[in-house]
């Protein structure tokens, strides 16, 4: 496949807003694609790279060679390339780096410049691709969405899906059964603004606490457990007194999920920093383990002896958690079987203020005929935390002045917008202490696209989490809409841009605001 059908499908499909259309435009590009090109084509559709960050500066792309004549670069062409400018390393390597991207840009037209440009700096990133693409998959491949989206949930990512379906036509979806030994993507929560309000919205439901660790997906068959995060990255090695809690659990299979994290003597909650350094290191893992363990509280299982609960109901599952898991691994919950009975409203809300006091971030109210819908954000997992907060995206950065000459400071924020790309909300420089100073410098130094001299323009790529007082309408800003009071809470490097909030989360979360 040609690199310039993948660029033009994608300005195609970013500049249509009909879902429709894009079915049809990215079903008739599925139908001319080889499933040995899915894989790349998929990832650049998307705006991603498959080689990840590329260590490749803004200066090195600022020159560029004349462009060909005629597209003749294939997407494998491209790739191969982008795989030689990744692997260069050590003394000059920026210079390679240069070279080798010179010489692709040489055979490049304009127009696979631009796209090609686009995919470096992360300007084309479209988040919303994937669900756009299940649809085009099946229509393309006479499969029905819901199964797609069932085998990539399963999966955890769409490109393997689509490279089986395009080879084996639907019936290959069957390859992608739920296995224990293979992560699937956590389901994900929305927000509601108090435990009134989600419970309202869920009928009967549960009420969890929310604890703020680290997220694990917990593997365990007859070659024993395994240990991945949020993000699927496989932490068993930097977890032995997890693994150990897992291995003493009655059933020969199962797949867990919960939080990970560090109590103090008290029973409290350690900061999330701790855990997460703790969960971070590789080193020494024994000394780690040592000086602070960890404790996992465990709030669903997936699938236990041969049998796949994914589709069972909430309240399903947390009977076959309670015959798994002992009581003290996991979740503490306060349960509403009738929601118009004001006194188990209450007795939920006092859970809340309970927990609260206990020093949890919040609650997550989950409706108890739901199914586990690996990797959404559903509407039937509502989290409440006492005040708001957004997961926004790092745009842009100012140099600061006085004591702060040198680092990057006031951030610019950027919430997702239908399209996939990032809109403007405002700006802040509170809530950084010293360290996150420094880090964010170095870190939006490695993403800078350009630098006036005054304010870093970044790849979209930073997910920062946002404590903000309210909205409100401002002329100055893109969506009419900016944060009052906006301030940092904490970096989010277990979250993707794509998993950012997005403008009409805010809008409706503020009544238009
Ligand atoms: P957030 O990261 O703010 O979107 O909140 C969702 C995260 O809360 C999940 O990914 C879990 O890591 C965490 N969490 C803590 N307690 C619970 C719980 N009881 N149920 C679901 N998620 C929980």
């Amino acid at each position: 496949m040609l690199f310039a059908d993948v660029a033009r499908v994608s300005r195609e499909v970013a500049r249509t807003s009909a879902r429709s259309r894009k079915t049809v435009l990215l079903a008739d590009f599925f139908r001319a694609t080889e499933p040995d090109d899915v894989l790349i084509a998929i990832a650049y559709l998307a705006g991603r790279l498959p080689q990840g960050r590329l260590g490749v500066g803004w200066a090195a792309l600022r020159d560029r060679a004349e462009p060909a004549a005629v597209p003749a670069l294939t997407v494998r062409e491209v790739d191969a390339a982008l795989t030689a400018v990744a692997e260069v390393s050590g003394t000059g390597s920026q210079a390679g780096r240069r070279a080798l991207l010179q010489d692709l840009f040489g055979r490049a037209t304009a127009d696979e410049q631009h796209y090609l440009l686009g995919l470096l700096t992360g300007e084309v990133r479209q988040g919303a691709l994937d669900a756009a693409a299940v649809e085009g998959l099946a229509a393309a491949t006479g499969a029905q969405p819901a199964h797609v989206r069932r085998a990539v949930m399963l999966a955890g990512a769409l490109e393997p899906v689509a490279r089986a379906l395009l080879a084996g036509g639907p019936d290959a979806l069957g390859e992608f059964a739920l296995t224990v030994g293979r992560p699937l993507l956590p389901m994900l929560a929305s927000s509601a603004k108090s435990v009134a309000e989600a419970v309202a919205k869920l009928g009967p439901s549960a009420v969890e606490e929310k604890l703020d660790g680290i997220r694990v997906q917990i593997h365990r068959d007859a070659r024993g457990v395994r240990i991945w995060t949020r993000t699927l990255d496989d932490v068993t090695a930097r977890l032995p007194e997890i693994v150990a809690v897992t291995e003493s659990l009655p059933a020969r299979e199962f797949v867990l999920d919960g939080e990970v994290l560090a109590f103090d003597a008290a029973g409290r909650p350690r900061p999330f920093q701790e855990t997460a350094g703790r969960v971070g290191s590789r080193v020494d893992v024994a000394a780690a383990a040592r000086a602070l363990p960890v404790n996992a509280v465990f709030f669903d299982v997936i699938a236990v002896d041969g049998h796949d609960l994914l589709d069972e109901s909430y309240d399903r599952r947390h009977e076959a958690l309670e015959s798994l898991v002992p009581p003290e691994l996991r979740v503490r919950r306060a349960v509403v079987t009738d929601p118009a009975d004001p006194a188990q409203v209450r007795a939920a809300e006092d859970f809340w203020t309970v927990t609260l006091d206990r020093g949890h971030e919040g609650v997550v109210v989950k409706a108890a005929d739901s199914p586990y819908a690996a990797g959404r954000r559903g509407a039937s997992w509502l989290k409440v935390k006492p005040v708001h907060t957004l997961d926004l995206v790092v745009l842009a950065a100012e140099w600061g002045h006085g004591r702060r000459t040198g680092k990057l400071s006031n951030l610019h924020l950027g919430a997702r917008a239908e399209d996939g790309s990032f809109v403007m909300l405002g700006k802040t420089f509170k809530g950084l202490t010293d360290a996150l100073l420094d880090w964010q410098t170095e870190r939006l130094r490695e993403l800078a696209v350009s630098d006036d001299g005054f304010t870093v323009t970044v790849r979209p790529e930073l997910v920062v989490e946002i404590a903000y007082d309210g909205v409100q309408t401002s002329p100055r800003y893109p969506a009419g809409l900016t944060l009052r009071f906006a301030r940092v809470i904490r970096y989010r490097p277990d979250k993707f841009p794509q998993d950012a909030d997005t403008v009409a989360a805010v809008r409706a979360a503020h009544g238009g605001g």
